[in-house]
């Protein structure tokens, strides 16, 4: 039997359902909506699409989003100097600095600028502030990725605590915070990077599987215990032939999008893995929508802190 869909863009709608109400309401208590600056630096083509999404979302929820460029070739002094700018701004309660930055910017340029952000409007959550607070589990302003998961997990009635959980991905946004998330919630976690010894023999072992890698179709059927629930944080864009017909065969629907557009999103997690897992979030429209609805919650979570009151959670 086919594993059951975990259809992130169906719980991402129930929770911009539950956003957009109390930013009605919180508008009204303020006199002003709650305010997301986002910084955009060069011209990225994925970025440029993610930003888009950011925006229009925002303003279908009633929030302020403004967008913030700099070019390509800015120094990351002046990247420094605007969001020192945006963190005395009355108007907005959140600032994402949109990443990748450019490479000229040097290997340390994401780390100095989320080090910069305000940890009060940090609603991305990578604020050394905020990431010790998720190791104590008393975050605000948690990670959105891993944040929307969780909401995934529990929406669909997926049973964390006592259920081992194995997250591939140890990164600063992802694996990390997701490892922790899932162990407040009384999951036992293991966390698995490139060097891990007999990973698919550790991902077997796994009730709960998370794959964060970027690696396209990665995670294979023997990586995964019947029943698991799998969840796909993957997407790489990918133009080569010979990957996309590794992963789908000719005339299926994803092949049928690759031919008409010349490249596809792939997630971590093989295809095939459909036929052996219990539950699956597909990409697209798995992890996607639910990170965006979750920034538009910590926005109103920021902006209500912000404003002196209770903390949104
Ligand atoms: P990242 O910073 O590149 O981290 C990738 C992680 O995967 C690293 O910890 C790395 O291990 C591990 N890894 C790489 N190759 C591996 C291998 N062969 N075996 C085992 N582990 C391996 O990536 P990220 O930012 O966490 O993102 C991961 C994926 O999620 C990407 O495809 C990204 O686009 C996607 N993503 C999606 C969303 C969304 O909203 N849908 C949001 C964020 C990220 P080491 O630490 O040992 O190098």
């Amino acid at each position: 039997m086919p594993a059951r869909v975990l259809d992130g863009k169906a719980v991402a709608g129930q929770i911009r359902a539950e956003v957009g109400p109390a930013v009605a309401a919180f508008t009204q208590r303020a006199g002003r909506p709650p305010g997301l600056a986002i910084v955009l630096v060069g011209e990225d083509p994925a970025s440029e699409i993610y930003v888009r999404g950011k925006l229009k979302s925002a303003a279908d929820e009633g929030l302020r989003a403004d967008l913030h460029r700099l070019p390509a070739t800015a120094a990351v002094a002046e990247l420094l100097a605007l969001v020192e700018r945006l963190n005395h701004s009355d108007v907005h309660d959140g600032i994402l600095v949109q990443s990748p930055l450019p490479a000229a910017m040097g290997a340390d340029a994401e780390r100095r600028v989320f080090d910069v952000i305000d940890s009060r409007k940090d609603v991305d959550g990578f604020h050394p502030i905020n990431v010790g607070r998720l190791v104590q589990n008393r975050a605000a302003l948690a990670a959105c990725t891993p944040s929307g998961i969780i909401e995934l997990l529990e929406r669909s009635n997926v049973a964390i605590a006592g259920a081992r959980a194995v997250v591939i991905g140890r990164s600063d946004i992802v694996g990390k915070p997701m490892a922790l998330l899932l162990l407040h919630r009384h999951a036992t976690v293991t966390i698995c990077h490139s060097r891990t010894v007999d990973l698919p023999g550790v991902a077997a072992g796994a009730d709960i599987l998370v794959a964060a890698i970027g690696r396209p179709g990665f995670v294979t059927r023997d990586f995964v215990k019947p029943g698991a629930t799998v969840v796909d944080v993957g997407t790489t864009q990918v133009a080569d032939r010979a990957i996309v017909e590794r992963l789908f065969t000719p005339g299926s629907r994803r092949h049928e999008v690759f031919e008409r557009r010349g490249s596809i999103v792939v997630g971590d997690v093989h295809p095939d893995v459909a036929e052996v897992a219990g539950a699956l979030s597909p990409v697209p429209g798995g992890v996607g929508p639910l990170t965006i609805a979750m920034l538009l919650k910590n926005t109103l979570v920021a902006a209500t802190l912000r404003a002196g009151g209770e903390q949104g959670g």
